[in-house]
């Protein structure tokens, strides 16, 4: 069973209180200028996906709560979550800085503008 607390209304629940979805921070190049975007941007998006062993960062959406998205990081081998945090922040910065692969590729800039939360 996994534990989760939404970063926005506080609700606390297992998986079955709560909706995955998929992968956290996708750029969704289609919403900002829809007539510009390439076969392969699109192909990226709708179907490249991040799928490390460890430090994963997700999307969740709160069912019975607020019904807000919010994000977690969970490690994937442990199955345990490190931390909530709200769609419009990063995650903690001890988390971007554990973060490997593409995660850490994904975050590398983040903290060398020094950003804990955006
Ligand atoms: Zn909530």
């Amino acid at each position: 069973m996994l534990l989760i607390t939404c970063p926005v209304c506080g609700a606390e629940g297992d998986e079955t209180d709560f909706h995955a979805g998929g992968e956290a921070h996708i750029k969704r190049p289609a919403t900002s200028d829809p007539g510009n975007i390439s076969d392969a941007e699109q192909r990226d998006y709708l179907f490249m996906r991040k799928n490390p062993k460890g430090l994963h960062f997700e999307r969740w959406r709160c069912d019975r709560g607020c019904g807000k998205w919010f994000h977690a990081a969970r490690d994937t081998v442990s199955l345990r979550f490190r931390a909530f945090y709200r769609v419009t922040e990063l995650p903690p910065r001890d988390l971007m800085e554990q973060a490997t692969g593409e995660w850490r590729e994904f975050f590398k800039d983040k903290l060398a503008q020094g950003e804990s939360r955006s």
